[in-house]
């Protein structure tokens, strides 16, 4: 019999002699679980959370508040790796910092409306101390499932290529949808003779001063590039394949995203839309006539409809106007420092960097029934219920709506939670044997 097994049962009978069904079933996993002998058994008494970035924080945060210890397990050695590792140094949070507040904690009021990427990361690190938030780092969670005759998740996580097995009644997915890096295949990119790196590794447009650089994708990040890469010197093109909203940061003195917001309460979407499209157009003039189309729906229709997000000007569109950076179609291959593009051009580059995204990870760990697509790995059901699923399961982080969706999922997660953990933890739930490090 196993080590960690004997210790928990030994603790259960003596804390929870009255629930025998409970103790018959710990029993029978043990002696029938192959896996366990081979790899580390841990009970976790409240729930599991995977992912430490700002959905994974503010669920645990809450959970907190209620007296609902949880335990969160993180893939990399820091919280809100996304923000420390894979996000450029010019990054400021897009949407103003009232719109990006997690719940039960504010931003510093000396913070600017915009805060930066490193003031962010300040904001979220002081949030995990005053919740006493201390994930378990280095767990990247590869595998997790329901044992519908235990009635428990079982969460298969791996610390370099340490398995341990995470045992719990309520499992919350906080993994992001930025999960992973989408990288297109582009024809001939073995061949190409320059750096092609994602914008998850980019950092600062200084290693590339006096490079002709191709940025692809038009959303608020290649914009962003393409504009570093000017300050810095450098002779950026975008590829942009696709239609695009562009709007200003900021309108009316407001910006445009709270403006939106207000709007919404007293007019119709399509209303707010074209109000929008009409104050863009007397600032940024026409765009499509620098190769940047609109697409026929409304920006805040193709969000809700598509999750599409406009772009946020913060100064690039000027750069395109003046020439300092150029438009450029979709790619059709490339050869040793050459760009052959659709309309059959081709130019000289010296790197590329790719804006193309992120991908929900959840298909690749999480085996359950249909809470999750198997394609994009969002929940099936459409906001605001995507929040809760079968079994215990939930997802928070999923809505499309950044922070402030967060923070709606967090709150319906902690309150489920909770009402199950009061009428079931003077009983069942109250055993703290082995149990990592929890924010409890
Ligand atoms: C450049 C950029 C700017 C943005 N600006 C804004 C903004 O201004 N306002 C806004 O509201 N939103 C913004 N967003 C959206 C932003 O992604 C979210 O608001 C926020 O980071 C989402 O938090 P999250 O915790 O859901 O996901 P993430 O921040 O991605 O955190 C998920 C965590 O889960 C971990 N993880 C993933 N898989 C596993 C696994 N299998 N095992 C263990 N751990 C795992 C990851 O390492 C990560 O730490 C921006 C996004 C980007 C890329």
């Amino acid at each position: 019999m196993h080590s960690w097994m004997d210790n928990c049962l030994r603790e259960l009978e003596g804390k929870q002699a009255h629930d025998l069904l409970f103790i018959e079933k710990m029993k029978n996993y043990s002696s029938e679980s192959s896996s366990c002998s081979r790899e580390r058994c841990v009970w976790v008494p409240g729930p599991v959370i995977v992912g430490a970035g700002p959905s994974g924080l503010a669920t645990a945060a809450y959970l907190k508040e209620k007296g609902v210890p949880s335990l969160i397990l993180e893939r990399y050695n820091c919280i809100a790796s996304l923000w420390q590792l894979k996000t450029y140094d010019r990054l400021h949070l897009h949407l103003p910092k009232q719109f990006c507040e997690l719940p039960l904690m504010g931003f510093p009021c000396d913070f600017p409306t915009y805060p930066t990427k490193q003031q962010f990361i300040e904001y979220l690190e002081r949030y995990a101390e005053r919740f006493a938030i201390r994930p378990r780092f280095n767990e990247s969670v590869r595998h997790a499932e329901f044992d519908g005759s235990l009635g428990f998740w079982k969460v298969r996580s791996f610390n370099r290529e340490v398995a341990t097995e995470f045992v719990c009644r309520w499992l919350i997915v906080a993994t992001g949808e930025n999960a992973e890096a989408v990288v297109p295949e582009i024809e001939g990119t073995g061949e190409f003779g320059g750096t092609v790196k994602h914008t998850s590794l980019y950092k600062s447009g200084e290693e590339f001063r006096g490079k002709r650089v191709l940025v692809v994708g038009c959303g608020n990040s290649g914009m962003e590039v393409c504009l570093d890469l000017c300050n810095h010197n450098a002779t950026p093109s975008l590829v942009v394949r696709d239609t695009v909203h562009i709007l200003p940061r900021e309108m009316l003195g407001k910006s445009t995203f709270g403006l939106s917001m207000w709007l919404l309460k007293w007019l119709p979407i399509r209303f707010v839309d074209q109000f929008l499209l009409i104050v863009s157009w007397f600032m940024l003039g026409d765009t499509a006539r620098f190769g940047l189309d609109r697409p026929k729906l409304g920006p805040l229709q193709l969000k809700n409809l598509s999750g599409k997000t406009p772009v946020l000007d913060v100064g690039t569109l000027a750069k395109i106007k003046s020439g300092h950076i150029k438009v450029r179609p979709g790619i059709k291959r490339l050869k040793r420092y050459t760009v052959e593009f659709v309309d059959r051009r081709t130019e000289n580059f010296d790197a590329i960097i790719l804006a193309t995204g992120y991908k929900s990870n959840v298909p690749y760990w999480l085996k359950e029934g249909d809470m999750f697509s198997k394609k994009d790995g969002f929940p099936t059901k459409p906001f605001p219920n995507g929040w809760k699923g079968e079994n215990g399961l939930y997802a928070v982080g999923f809505t499309k709506r950044g922070l402030l969706g967060t923070s709606m999922d967090a709150k319906r997660i902690a309150e489920d939670i909770e009402r199950c953990w009061k009428a079931k933890h003077s009983t069942t739930f109250s055993l703290s044997l082995n149990v990592p490090r929890s924010n409890s």
